[in-house]
């Protein structure tokens, strides 16, 4: 229990614009140190340094020194263009990662040119008037002005995991969170001069990996040592057949760069970059990108109640006393409506006990009723704060208790001992003139209705007890209201919260919203398990699941509601099978969590309270409100919704398992296409085409597959079934679900394909070669069209064009003479054209036929719980 200090600022206008921005100007951005653009330069090298593209320059030098210009143009090219591609692909992951980062920075509320702003947390400049509640992070170093029941968790500063309390003079530390209460305080120190900014200095920022990308890696690491022995054995063949060393050795080295996807990190990064860019247009903020890929694959879905499968706009609807029962009418926060009595006006003396309850509402309350702005077209009236507080203020003025403001003016609050979600109630203290406090309580039922708090007798309360009960099975949320007047102003809270006088009950309906039930519809087809998780009544918690349809036809599931008590009591053996939670605290949310983890479940949770931290941070996919949350919940998150639509998270889902899909398709094409160039330049030679491809030819065929359209594959749409298949196993090999399997069949058919072309050109007396070269790139063009999802689409115009730009330069590699003589093909007449393009219908037929045939054969759907295109 605090007492609130209140010395004034002085600053009551805080500080204006324009000295603010003079300010900003001076000390800079209230950032930690941003930072440093990585050199253009430094990219360059780096994307050098990979030990491929060494190779590539030894053959490079190699070329030279055996006087194979044409061949040293080509890769020398190679290293260019691959370069230059991966250094704008890195930028563009960087750029959206950047603006992600922008997206999610922390905000502050401050207090400038007499109104309150809410601002990004850079642009806090020393001698700004902090507003802080519940759930803030202290955005800069500041000195407390003014506090009320300010409670503090310096634990990332400090280590010590006790909250302090902090009074009016104190100083607060960047980066600290407030657990309760509310200060206004003026910033002494930002950015680098801030406790923050000191012990970011300690930290080191290092991005990591994501798992996907680190398991790719080792994929990547294997396939370059097999190619690498193919390569070799390519090589030998040729030297034992009488091939020259200098050519051989260069086509080797081609064909090894050619069969290794070395874009593939790029790939990925880029397309988790452009999938969280996706995301946000959906009202999606991912705050970490490997939470792209694990979206994909969660499973479960737990979800709180109010405001999230709720509207959150609270209306009070009947209000019970131990004298009179009375139901009030009106819609919304307005404050339109009257009391009924059995059906009739209430009368002026059944209307006492209401509005007695309803003052101390409106007393023990933090909330503030805001009459709709002229300035826009919204006529509605709004809620600051908490909802339900917000409605008993409604309620209030409905029955014409005097405006809070009026309330407070004669009964000013000395002290409070704010809502949590452990105790389930809230008491403020009021001066009431000649040194006696009134006590306003009001809180959850069971936490009220008790001998201990109350000194009505055990009829009543039973009475009262019933009557909570009955309402809550109706679906509504029930407060009970309490109060007290003493003589003097008790230290302890435990002496505050008893000897109180209930005066009755509340009960607040919370509809829930349109589309919650079809949500949890579409997660369920998606094979995502929605829980219910909520700190309110048990019948509550069951009205409103039913009519979501969270309960019910599920037989194998117990049909339970479960309580906070009975999980910390150990009474449920197996939390996985219960659909609703009643009653939870936040540690009984981790263990739930924690629970479905240890079953391999993929977990995304929402939370928005401060307390909620520590469930956020466990779950594999922590999910806060952009719009009610509390910033620390938004900062424990791994997605924002912003617009805190439950539904949002089930577009995260789809655009998580897109990414992914679009990935192991890139891998199927790119690894097919490569094994399919080896397999060529291994088996040619035994049916009489000794060198089928040269190296340059080898490298340009790389380039126009892997380069153009395999990027392009990484922006292709959603499959219409994607969210009509469970979720794929979290450990699932990303090559696994049957995705091996199509590669080599892939690569089987357009090794065969091309070999057929090349035979039957030189049967026909063509220049074999070009046809084969030909061959090779139409039969993958024919595979990148085959594998798309959605064969016909116009939302990926990249791919198409991507296609036509490589058969163009297929063309141009035939028909334009200086790359003719670098890549020393020879241009074909119609017959040689016919045959190569052949190939692409057979790449294509192979791509259709192999996903199909896998989604037929499969046993009991698993390759559509693959995941594969
Ligand atoms: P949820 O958000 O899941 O509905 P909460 O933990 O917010 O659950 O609330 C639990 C219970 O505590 C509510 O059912 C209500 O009875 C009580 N309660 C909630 N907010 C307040 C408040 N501001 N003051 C007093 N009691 C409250
Ligand atoms: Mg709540």
């Amino acid at each position: 229990m605090t007492t609130s200090a209140t010395a004034s600022t002085g600053e009551v206008t805080g500080l204006t614009e324009v000295e603010a921005a003079r300010r900003l100007a001076r000390t800079g951005p209230n950032e930690v140190a941003a930072k440093k653009p990585v050199r253009l330069h430094s990219r360059i090298l780096a994307q050098l340094r990979d030990p491929l593209i060494m190779v590539l320059l030894g053959a490079v030098a190699l070329t030279l020194a055996i006087g194979d210009h044409p061949d040293a143009i080509v890769i020398a090219l190679v290293i260019v263009v691959n370069t230059t591609v991966g250094v704008a692909q890195e930028i563009r992951a960087d750029n959206a990662v950047a603006a992600l980062s922008a997206l999610s920075a922390p905000h502050a509320r401050v207090r400038r040119d007499g109104s309150v702003r809410d601002l990004p947390a850079a642009e806090i400049v020393p001698g700004d008037v902090l507003l802080l509640g519940e759930g803030d992070i202290v955005a800069a170093d500041a000195e407390l002005a003014e506090a009320s029941a300010l409670l503090l968790d310096e634990s990332m500063l400090t280590g010590e995991s006790v909250p302090v309390d902090k009074d009016a003079g104190a100083t607060l530390s960047a980066g600290t969170v407030v657990v309760r209460g509310r200060g206004v305080a003026t910033v002494t120190a930002t950015g680098a001069a801030s406790a923050l900014g000191r012990i970011a200095a300690l930290l080191d920022d290092r991005r990591e990996p994501t798992p996907l990308q680190r398991r790719l890696a080792a994929l990547g690491r294997v396939l370059a040592a097999v190619t690498l022995a193919l390569c070799v054995l390519v090589f030998a063949l040729g030297l034992a057949r009488g091939l020259p060393l200098g050519t051989m050795a260069v086509t080797a080295i081609s064909l090894a760069v050619a069969a290794v996807p070395e874009s593939l990190p790029a790939v990925v990064t880029l397309a988790l970059a452009l999938g969280a860019r996706r995301m946000v247009a959906r009202h999606a903020l991912v705050r970490r990108l490997p939470a792209v890929e694990t979206l994909g694959s969660v499973s479960v879905l737990a979800t709180d109640k109010t405001g999230t499968l709720t509207e959150g706009r609270m209306v009070v609807q009947h209000i019970w006393t131990p004298q009179v029962s009375a139901e009030l009418t009106g819609v919304g926060y307005e404050p339109e409506g009257e009391a009924l009595v059995d059906g009739r006006p209430a009368r002026e003396a059944e209307l006492a006990p209401v509005r007695e309850l309803l003052t101390v509402t409106a007393l023990c309350n933090d909330a503030t009723l805001r009459p709709p702005d002229p300035a826009t077209p919204d006529t509605r009236w709004t809620a600051l704060g908490d909802p339900m507080e917000a409605a008993l203020l409604t309620a209030a003025a409905k029955t014409g208790c005097p405006a809070p403001a009026e309330l407070l003016a004669t009964r000013p609050r000395i002290g409070e001992a704010p809502f949590d979600s452990l105790r389930r109630r809230m008491t403020t203290l009021h001066a009431a003139g000649q040194d006696r406090v009134l006590i306003c309580l009001k809180g959850a039922p069971e936490a009220v209705l008790d001998t201990s708090v109350l000194e009505n007798g055990p009829g009543q309360l039973a009475q009262a007890r019933q009557e909570a009960a009955h309402l809550a099975e109706r679906g509504y949320r029930v407060l009970a209201v309490a109060s007290g007047v003493r003589d003097d102003v008790p230290d302890r809270i435990t002496a505050v919260e008893s000897k109180l006088t209930l005066l009755g009950l509340v009960s607040l309906s919370d509809p829930p919203k349109p589309h919650a039930a079809a949500t949890l519809a579409t997660c369920r087809a998606a094979g995502i398990t929605p829980v219910l998780i909520t700190g309110d009544h048990p019948a509550t918690a069951r009205a409103v699941a039913s009519r979501v349809a969270l309960l019910g036809d599920d037989s194998e599931v117990d049909g339970q509601v479960i309580t906070g008590a009975d999980v910390a009591a150990g009474r449920v053996a197996d939390l996985t099978a219960v659909r609703v939670f009643a009653r939870t605290d936040p540690q009984q949310k981790l263990d739930i969590v924690e629970a479905w983890r240890g079953r391999g479940a993929v977990t995304a949770m929402t939370g928005d309270g401060v307390n909620d931290g520590p469930a956020l941070h466990r779950a594999d996919i922590g999910v806060a409100m952009g719009e009610r949350g509390t910033e620390v919940a938004r900062q424990a998150a791994d997605l924002v919704l912003t617009d805190d639509e439950l539904s949002t998270v089930v577009a995260a889902v789809e655009e998580g398992r897109r990414v992914y899909d679009n990935i192991r398709r890139f891998l199927v094409y790119g690894m097919a296409g490569g094994a399919a160039e080896i397999l060529v330049m291994l088996i040619g030679p035994l049916l009489g085409l000794p060198l089928p491809l040269r190296a340059g030819q080898i490298l340009w065929i790389n380039l126009l597959t892997h380069g153009l359209t395999g990027v392009a594959m990484g922006a292709e749409p959603a499959a219409p079934g994607a969210m009509r298949r469970p979720p794929r196993p979290p450990d699932q090999h990303i090559l696994g679900g049957g995705a091996w399997q199509r590669m080599l069949l892939l690569a089987a058919v357009v090794t065969t394909a091309t070999l057929g072309a090349g035979l039957a050109a030189r049967a026909l007396d063509l220049p074999w070669q070009s046809v084969l070269f030909l061959a090779l790139l139409a039969a993958q063009l024919g595979v990148v069209l085959g594998l798309r999802a959605r064969l016909l689409t116009r939302q990926n115009l990249f791919l198409p064009l991507a296609v036509l730009a490589s058969a163009l330069l297929a063309a141009a590699a035939l028909y334009v003479p200086f790359l003719r003589s670098v890549l020393e093909t020879e241009p074909l007449d119609w017959a040689g054209i016919a045959i190569a393009a052949a190939c692409a219908p057979a790449g294509f037929i192979a791509a259709r036929l192999v996903r199909t045939a896998f989604r037929r054969t499969s046993p009991a759907g698993r390759a559509e719980a693959s995941g594969l295109p």
